[in-house]
């Protein structure tokens, strides 16, 4: 690669709104946020990498559909959003993010220079069984849901069933009545429908029931990489036609079957990219990391190391409104229809 490409890639990085959709956080303890340390994504890397906002996961592991099992993971979902939401306070450090629930807030964030904090949710076993339960998630900030992780819950199945926790092939076929429920009052809330780790069939259905489109913030293409967690053509065609987004992910055995992160380059994440975009187009296609949850590749470790996507992109010939769109344009179009819906 030559230098002045180098320049020119760091440049457009700098100047672009950089969103990543997907990252997770250490819990219940784990090394700050505010320094520089063996987190892959904390906000002085987030400043070194050039990542404009991060969507950060109150993450539930999915456990017993019972009554208790329910109420522990709403309680823990509730102090995972508070734990995200204090990245959006000053630190003793003096570097502080900024909480941003709203498109209008992210570009505040952005004018202002500090990394924007958005709280998210991983799995609806947040909620149990009871939809209300949408509504003080949503007050915490939860800008998106994700249906389900690993293994079936009240709302839908699993793209990877939990045969520890009795998980058979199906539960649901799909989505439950009260996955098609959670769904409408997710749009009422205004939360993005996140697609990601859902069953095929719960996907393609959510896909053309929610008011506004669905995303799929972490997954990558199966034509390149069988794996249950990727999406087949079918399901990008659904969100091509429906107008939602993939953001390709960079879990290693998701890019190449079965491989390391050292056995991985962000190349061939970029050849995620290069197919979803020649096979539904550029506005339906993003960037979301699953960082400290998974994800990371050879020269793309940590968030310090972002603009390196950037350059692979340039190289291969994709230019500067297709780059901004694939690093967040096509995030922020969904989450300001997700706001005007509820509205
Ligand atoms: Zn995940």
């Amino acid at each position: 690669m030559s230098d002045t490409l180098d320049a020119e890639a760091r440049a457009l990085h700098a100047a672009t709104l950089t969103i990543d959709s997907h990252i997770d956080i250490p819990w219940p303890n784990g090394p700050s946020p505010f320094e520089d340390g063996p987190r892959r994504v904390d906000l002085p890397k987030m400043r070194r990498g050039g990542i404009a906002a991060g969507c950060f996961a109150a993450y539930l592991p999915q456990g017993p559909r019972t009554p208790e099992g329910h109420e522990k993971a709403f309680l823990r979902a509730t102090a995972m959003l508070q734990s995200i939401r204090a990245m959006g306070e000053p630190s003793e450090a003096g570097l502080c993010g900024r909480l941003a629930t709203t498109v209008e807030e992210i570009a505040a964030a952005r004018l202002e220079g500090a990394p924007a904090v958005i709280p998210v949710v991983e799995n609806g076993y947040a909620i149990g069984e009871d939809l209300e339960r949408l509504v003080p998630l949503r007050a915490l900030g939860a800008r998106y849901m994700t249906l389900t992780h690993n293994g079936h819950n009240a709302l839908a199945d699993s793209a990877v069933p939990r045969r520890d926790l009795g998980d058979e092939a199906a539960l649901h076929g799909g989505l439950s009545d009260l996955g098609r429920a959670a769904i409408g009052r997710m749009n009422e809330l205004g939360m993005m429908i996140d697609v990601s780790h859902v069953s095929k069939p719960g996907m393609l259905e959510a896909a053309h029931l929610s008011r506004t489109p669905v995303i799929a913030t972490h997954s990558s293409i199966r034509a390149l990489c069988d794996h249950p967690r990727n999406l087949d053509d079918e399901q990008l065609e659904a969100l091509a036609e429906t107008d939602g987004v993939v953001q390709i992910t960079l879990v290693s055995f998701f890019l190449k079957a079965g491989r390391k992160e050292s056995e991985v380059t962000v190349a061939d994440f970029v050849d995620h990219i290069d197919y979803a975009t020649g096979r539904i187009g550029i506005r339906h296609v993003g960037i979301g990391t699953d960082f400290d949850g998974g994800g990371g590749v050879s020269g793309w470790r940590n968030a310090g190391e972002s603009h390196a996507v950037t350059v692979e992109l340039l190289r291969r010939g994709y230019d500067r409104p297709a780059i901004a769109a694939l690093w967040g344009g096509n995030f922020l179009r969904l989450m300001r229809l997700a706001e005007e819906a509820a509205a």
